[in-house]
């Protein structure tokens, strides 16, 4: 898998560090919270593996990718947003975003179908940016 080095950089404490990415289950319930995911009820590995950009894999490939602690807590519980829109659709110069209005999970899967992009769940984006009316126009 070309994109495994993505979550196992083996750069900090060495393999023995590394978990395998489907056993890490810690309570990210405060993290979803602030990223204003909480109604998506994920678990760590799912978010790990969605910021990743990991959109089409099958529970077995998952299940055999390791992740190191510097891209497991970076990906997961200490990502935080950039403050600018992050929609690729949107055009013109970068927009600062204040809403609520984020890349939850439903919309980060129509974006990749759309732009063929993975943006990371919990992404800000404009609320002007409806998908429905780009993807009819
Ligand atoms: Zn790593
Ligand atoms: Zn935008």
């Amino acid at each position: 898998m070309s994109k495994k080095g993505f979550l196992d950089c083996g750069s900090s404490r060495g393999r023995s560090e590394t978990v395998f990415l489907y056993e890490c289950r810690d309570d990210l319930t405060a993290h979803l919270k602030n990223c204003f995911l909480s109604r998506a009820d994920l678990k760590e590995y799912e978010v790990i593996l969605q910021r990743a950009g990991f959109e089409c894999l099958s529970h077995e490939q998952v299940k055999k990718l390791r992740v190191c602690p510097r891209h497991r807590y970076g990906l997961g519980k200490y990502w935080r947003p950039s403050k600018l829109c992050q929609y690729p659709g949107h055009k013109g110069t970068p927009t600062s975003v204040k809403s609520r209005d984020v890349i939850n999970p439903a919309i980060a899967k129509e974006v990749f179908q759309l732009f063929g992009i993975s943006v990371p769940i919990g992404s800000r984006k404009l609320e002007t940016h409806n998908i429905l009316k780009i993807s009819l126009s």
